[in-house]
């Protein structure tokens, strides 16, 4: 596998995979591939099932209402799923952490990465930085990796659409001047 824990890749995965659930082992293999984690097992349907059961728990982490609900839900997965840090060079590409046992199966490997990746991205930007689309019909799910930490919608097509409306309600509200 070569996604660094570090960065935000993991985390996009892990959007990415909450936001349209892959429905068969070979799409949750293609899906990864694409996000460029080269998963050395196959994906069997019970690899999916771990997946989608860690996805459930982190959409539990998305909506927590604040900062030690979040911080103990992912605690929750982290224990689940992560195991002692070790340094590997299993690649020959360099020495670098794993949170785990290298020969875990793609399912149990996943629950570990997202676990992992959410904690470090979550701690290393700020707890807030992890939430769903401002559009409430949208509720897309996104890590905010914005240079402020605002980032409100998860796409630019929904923060038109959201201004458009914003705009509508202040000229159509009393006292406004527009007919
Ligand atoms: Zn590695
Ligand atoms: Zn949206």
């Amino acid at each position: 596998m070569h996604l660094n824990p570090y960065g935000e890749e993991v985390v996009d995965l892990a959007a990415d995979l909450a936001n349209r659930r892959p429905e068969t082992a070979g799409e949750l293999a293609d899906r990864c591939r694409a996000a460029g984690l080269v998963l050395e097992h196959p994906v069997t349907p019970r690899d999916l099932d771990r997946t989608l059961a860690a996805l459930d728990a982190w959409e539990q982490v998305v909506d927590a209402g604040g900062e030690e609900e979040r911080a103990g839900l992912l605690n929750r997965m982290l224990a689940a799923s992560a195991d002692h840090p070790r340094l590997t060079d299993h690649a020959g590409s360099g020495w670098h952490l794993h949170y785990r046992d290298d020969r875990l199966p793609p399912g149990a490997l996943l629950h570990q990465l997202i676990s992992v990746g959410t904690a470090l991205h979550l701690a290393g930007r700020g707890m807030h930085r992890l939430r769903r689309c401002a559009v409430a019909e949208c509720a897309t799910i996104f890590a905010d990796t914005s240079r402020t930490g605002r980032r409100r919608y998860c796409s630019g097509r929904c923060a038109n659409r959201d201004a458009v409306r914003r705009h509508r309600v202040r000229s159509t509200a009393p006292g406004a001047e527009n007919p």
